[in-house]
């Protein structure tokens, strides 16, 4: 695997792949590698003939009182890690390559309705920092496919929904969430937790399968379920941010009877804000992770 940190030897690379013949899979990451993120690089190499992925801690995702300075860094483990799961490249660039100029760019992308509710109002500006730097990359790396995991399924839709906007030449797949073996979905602000945390942590999930357990059942009080969960959350110790259960597709308010379904929860354990969500279809007896 060879690693690139610039715009031009990326384009440089992927330019004389793509002349012979080669189908492109593309996964972008803020690093510090765990399961889910191998799995989508093997997922992309199901759909790809060369696999590039990114490393960039974005900082316009951050907002100021956010873990930007924090956030773990673990590049020789990454590379490591990618090499072995068979990505032909990657793509680390300096903040400097990819905001020149700073971050106060005149230039954002902004998915409103999306990126406006559920973690984007707790998190002002958070969703805009995404789609722009993801149509950032989609024009450095210009992949066939380029892979999203469910994990941050909010994040997901909201990629969709800009690339079917802006007519960008990319198809989305989405990859289930890797979870530890007592279901806390795997991320990198995991490690911030404290043992004890880390302890109570899969609570977060135990209460989504309990909501959405509920609904595939045939049961439609929402708001009841809601509040259940939430209560649950309170007493395992977290901060509930929010609990909601959405359209799958569009993350809007469902109509009574929809049957495609989302849980979605945020909630806070300590200093360290957790996020997880289910997909549903109710009376088909199916979750998907
Ligand atoms: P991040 O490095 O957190 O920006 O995540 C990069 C990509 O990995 C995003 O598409 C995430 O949705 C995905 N991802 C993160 N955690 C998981 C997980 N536990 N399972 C599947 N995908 C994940």
């Amino acid at each position: 695997m060879e690693t690139v940190t610039t715009i031009a030897a990326v384009r440089a690379k992927i330019h004389a792949a793509r002349s012979g013949g080669a189908r492109i899979g593309f996964v972008p990451t803020m690093g510090n590698l765990h399961a889910g993120h191998l799995a989508l690089v093997d997922t992309a190499r199901q759909h790809a003939d060369l696999v590039v992925a990114s490393i960039f801690v974005n900082p316009l995702q951050f907002g100021p009182l956010e873990d930007l300075d924090a956030y773990p860094r673990t590049p020789d483990a990454d590379r490591a890690a990618l090499e072995d799961h068979g990505a032909a490249l990657l793509f680390a660039p300096e903040v400097t390559e990819i905001y020149p100029e700073g971050t106060a760019l005149q230039t954002r992308v902004s998915v409103p309705g999306l990126g406006d509710v559920l973690c984007g109002a707790s998190r002002p500006g958070h969703f805009d920092g995404v789609a722009t730097i993801v149509t950032k990359l989609f024009n450095v790396v210009g992949p066939d496919v380029a892979l999203f995991g469910r994990k941050d399924f909010q994040q997901l839709t909201l990629i969709r929904r800009m690339v079917q906007d802006l007519a960008i030449p990319v198809t989305i797949i989405d990859v289930p969430t890797a979870r530890a073996e007592d279901g806390l979905a795997l991320s990198s602000r995991n490690q911030y937790l404290t043992p004890g945390e880390r302890a109570r942590a899969p609570a977060l999930y135990r209460a989504l399968e309990r909501a959405a357990g509920r609904l595939v059942a045939g049961d439609n009080d929402h708001a009841r379920i809601v509040a259940d969960a939430r209560e649950e959350l309170l007493a395992g110790g977290f901060e509930p941010d929010y609990v909601e259960i959405r359209s799958r597709d569009s993350l809007g308010q469902p109509e009574p009877g929809e049957p495609e379904l989302v849980v979605l929860a945020a909630a806070r354990l300590g200093r360290t804000r957790l996020i997880d969500n289910l997909a549903l279809t109710v009376n088909a007896g199916r979750t998907q992770p």
